[in-house]
């Protein structure tokens, strides 16, 4: 015991040692679990209440509070009530992603039709106990003109909503859509080739957005992952834990990831949106050559995956 103390104490000392003087022990990067899109319909592969049993297990082994952000279309049933309280009795936050998932960036989703989508949404979550003013706006489009962007921020202000910014932005729904396309053509087909990539998947975009952050801010911000209640983390989720853990990464509950100021800041980006990492880059100016729209999206993912059969 003394000798296993004095080599770790040892440890430390050659560790603080290699570092020149006066330069402080690197941060570790910061990130929460965010999930979207509760459903009471996964597909035919999982029950809901199995998926949702193995999501929560998996935030609970390693003590974790996420925030989930609901679209009430999906949850909108008896069913769906259960759903949300188990992530209430869970205790973590449950806050609005608009009732239909509009996209607010199509021309024909006007301010008053979206604001309105949003009002139809709180019935559903406001009497959870955990129940936030968090708003995530559905596929991170946050207006394409400065009249729906601007007002409907200053409707979520007057309605004491915060957004529920995405930092590290991914594409996991779509590792889900060709991981059950797969399973309809081969019911006995092994899923841990789609779980390798989700893990590679969501570990490359979460070092792209945080350097990416730390050069247009200057410093570590506490990251927001997004991910959806989808089959993938029902059977992976807990991998991915692990795996940024290992690389790492230091996971903390969403409500202190989203006090973070940086929380606060609005892009004056048009059309609005994406992580709040790539809005902040791209107000700059000086990341263009970083930057694609959108940030993330399944065509990105498609060609990589056709090469490698999934
Ligand atoms: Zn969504």
């Amino acid at each position: 015991m003394y000798r296993r103390e004095f080599l770790r104490s040892a440890a430390t000392l050659v560790a603080a040692s290699a570092l020149p003087l006066g330069t402080p022990a690197p941060e570790k990067p910061r990130i929460a679990v965010t999930m979207d899109d509760p459903s009471t319909i996964l597909g035919r592969n999982i029950s809901w209440r199995e998926a949702n049993r193995n999501i929560l297990d998996a935030l609970e082994k390693w003590s974790l509070k996420a925030a989930l952000f609901v679209c009430g279309m999906r949850v909108d049933s008896a069913q769906g009530k259960e759903l949300l309280g188990q992530w209430d009795d869970a205790g973590h936050l449950v806050c609005s992603h608009s009732y239909s998932h509009f996209n607010f960036n199509a021309a024909k989703t006007t301010y008053d039709d979206f604001a309105a989508d949003f009002e139809r949404n709180e019935p559903l979550i406001k009497s959870y106990r955990r129940f936030t003013r968090l708003f995530r706006y559905p596929s991170l489009k946050e207006g394409d003109t400065a009249e729906k962007r601007d007002q409907f921020r200053a409707q979520l202000k007057q309605r004491g909503y915060a957004v529920g910014h995405v930092t590290i932005d991914a594409s996991d729904w779509y590792v889900d859509d060709r991981m059950n396309a797969r399973l309809e053509k081969q019911p006995a087909a092994s899923t841990e080739p789609y779980g390798d990539y989700l893990v590679a998947h969501l570990l490359d975009r979460a070092a792209f957005y945080r350097q990416l952050a730390l050069d247009v801010l200057g410093h570590e911000i506490p990251h927001t992952l997004l991910l959806h209640h989808k089959m993938i983390n029902a059977l992976y989720l807990e991998d991915v834990i692990s795996a940024f853990s290992d690389k790492g990464w230091q996971w903390i509950d969403a409500r202190r990831a989203f006090d973070d100021p940086v929380f606060k800041r609005q892009p004056q980006t048009l059309p609005a949106g994406e992580s709040l990492v790539w809005a902040l880059a791209k107000e700059t100016g000086r990341f263009d050559d970083r930057l694609r729209y959108p940030g993330e999206d399944d065509s990105y993912e498609k060609p990589k995956m056709d090469a490698l059969g999934l």
